[in-house]
């Protein structure tokens, strides 16, 4: 079967490349080892950028996930300090209230799915696991448990384990930039504020790791922990048992869980953090989301800048469609590309991880943030708007967070 291009991986990244790239005519195949809907162990956490991004996308689906059901609006985010100072950020831009979201991925993950299948003509194969791939001079061999694919270039959209790019890019998992998150769903969690509001909670074991707790539809909570893998060796943490801990004995968290009730067991898995630059192209191959390493270092948040990568990776491919011309030479303005949008973001939130390595640092911020309006209306801005984020650093912001 031949392709001019095969993206592996129906995860956003996936789903957007392909979305974006079927709109030029191009021949899109989809192989997606799962069948959908499927669940993708995650905070469920959808920035506004994620919004902002399916409107860029494609207007339609922006007011189709308006209508989908078991989402929940959540405005803003909740920080709490290892002292625990609290620091309420609403999401507000041009002063008017918005909201990002919450719900699981396997509710949105398959509603971007279905909207692709609505939309365009990419041919999607499910239960369809890539198992190698081989560059050759004029195509790509793809070699799958269903039969073997061709194309003119391969997009690997297949995650934090990408096979794509352990066949080609080979990037390493390197410790220092990358995290383990774990997951757990709850009902009957209490005391959320009125805004629905995601919480992350910075222990002094974690730093600067933290717990969350995301509020969900239908009383369900989404519970967890992200912490660097650096720090989970260093300290040999058994992150299950911390997670225990933390829920049972932490005096800001106990009370909450009372009457809490686990609806599934604790799972894990990780996240390639995008605090280093890594190359994302290579003679006809190009790498998105988590499989690239696009996750916000601070944060955790990686469903917004996989969307980003997959419509970036899809602009860039019409062109190479267009010239004939796939090369490493050519694709290599697909780096250009996305580094040029998001790295500056990423390292503010690179800055503010290693910050927050210090429960001093992370107490002295959140309190004085939370007193000074100068400083929490610019937050206010920078959660608004990831583009305003970089200001973060600049000497009057730093000025102004210190002696106002
Ligand atoms: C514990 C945890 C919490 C997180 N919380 C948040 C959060 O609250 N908000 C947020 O924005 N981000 C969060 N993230 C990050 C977010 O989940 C990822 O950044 C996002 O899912 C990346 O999307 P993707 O499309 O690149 O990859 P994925 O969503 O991982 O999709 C990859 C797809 O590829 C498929 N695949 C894998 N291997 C193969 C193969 N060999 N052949 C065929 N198909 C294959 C998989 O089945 C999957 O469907 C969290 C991550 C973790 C681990």
């Amino acid at each position: 079967m031949e392709y001019d291009v095969i993206i592996v991986g129906a995860g956003p990244a996936g789903v957007s490349c392909a979305y974006v790239l079927s709109q030029s005519g191009a021949k899109v195949a989809l192989l997606e080892k799962s069948s959908f809907p499927r669940d993708k162990i995650c905070g469920d956490a959808l920035s506004i950028d994620v919004v902002h991004q399916l409107e860029w996308i494609d207007p339609r689906l922006a007011a189709d996930f308006q209508k989908l059901e078991n989402k929940l609006p959540s405005y803003g985010i909740r920080f709490v300090s290892p002292k625990g100072y609290k620091l309420d950020l609403p999401i507000i831009k041009n002063g008017v209230r918005k909201c990002g979201y919450t719900t699981e991925r396997y509710v949105f993950d398959n509603f971007l799915l279905e909207q692709l299948k609505l939309n365009t003509s990419v041919e999607v194969f499910f239960n369809c696991t890539v198992k190698d791939l081989k560059v050759e001079n004029n195509r790509v061999e793809i070699s799958t448990d269903s039969g073997v694919f061709y194309c003119k270039t391969v997009v690997g959209a297949d995650g934090a384990h990408s096979v794509v790019n352990k066949n080609t890019i080979k990037n390493p998992v390197d410790k220092d930039h990358f995290s383990a998150g774990l997951r757990q769903y709850y009902s009957n969690v209490i005391g959320f504020n009125s805004e629905q509001m995601i919480e992350l909670h910075f222990f002094r074991e974690l730093l600067p790791g933290y717990f969350w707790i995301f509020p969900l539809t239908g009383n369900k909570a989404n519970v967890g922990l992200g912490v660097p893998s650096n720090v989970v060796s260093r300290d040999r943490l058994n992150l299950k048992e911390v997670l225990q801990k933390i829920i049972e004995n932490e005096p800001s968290v106990k009370e909450r869980f009372a009457n809490a009730i686990p609806l599934e067991e604790v799972r894990g898995y990780g996240l390639p953090l995008g605090s280093k630059k890594r190359p994302v192209s290579a003679n006809r191959v190009i790498l998105t989301g988590d499989a690239a390493g696009l996750i916000d270092p601070f944060t955790g948040e990686g469903v917004a800048n996989a969307i980003r990568s997959g419509r970036v990776a899809a602009d860039i491919l019409e062109k190479a469609l267009r010239e004939n011309d796939f090369s490493a030479k050519s694709l290599m303005r697909y780096d250009k590309e996305l580094h040029r949008r998001i790295w500056s973001e990423l390292k503010v939130s690179n800055l503010l991880k290693k910050m927050a390595i210090y429960p001093g640092v992370c107490d002295f911020l959140l309190k004085k943030a939370e007193q000074n309006h100068y400083v929490k209306n610019y937050l206010h801005d920078a959660l608004a708007d990831v583009h305003k984020r970089k200001f973060t650093t600049a000497p009057r912001f730093l000025f102004n967070l210190l002696f106002r």
